[in-house]
């Protein structure tokens, strides 16, 4: 879980919806599957 509830890689610039079916979707920083309700250091908005 996301410490902060506001920042998630759901709504972070960097995020990729999954291609599929899945619930992971990919980052454009991070390799491998990535959790939407995941959170890291590089989260930045998409509202800038
Ligand atoms: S892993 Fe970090 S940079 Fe990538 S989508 Fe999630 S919060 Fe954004």
């Amino acid at each position: 879980m996301s410490p902060d509830s506001d920042k998630l890689c759901d709504n972070c610039k960097f995020w990729q919806p999954p291609a599929g079916e899945g619930v992971c979707g990919g980052c454009q920083l991070l390799k491998g599957p990535i959790n939407p309700k995941g959170y890291c250091v590089s989260w930045f908005t998409r509202d800038a």
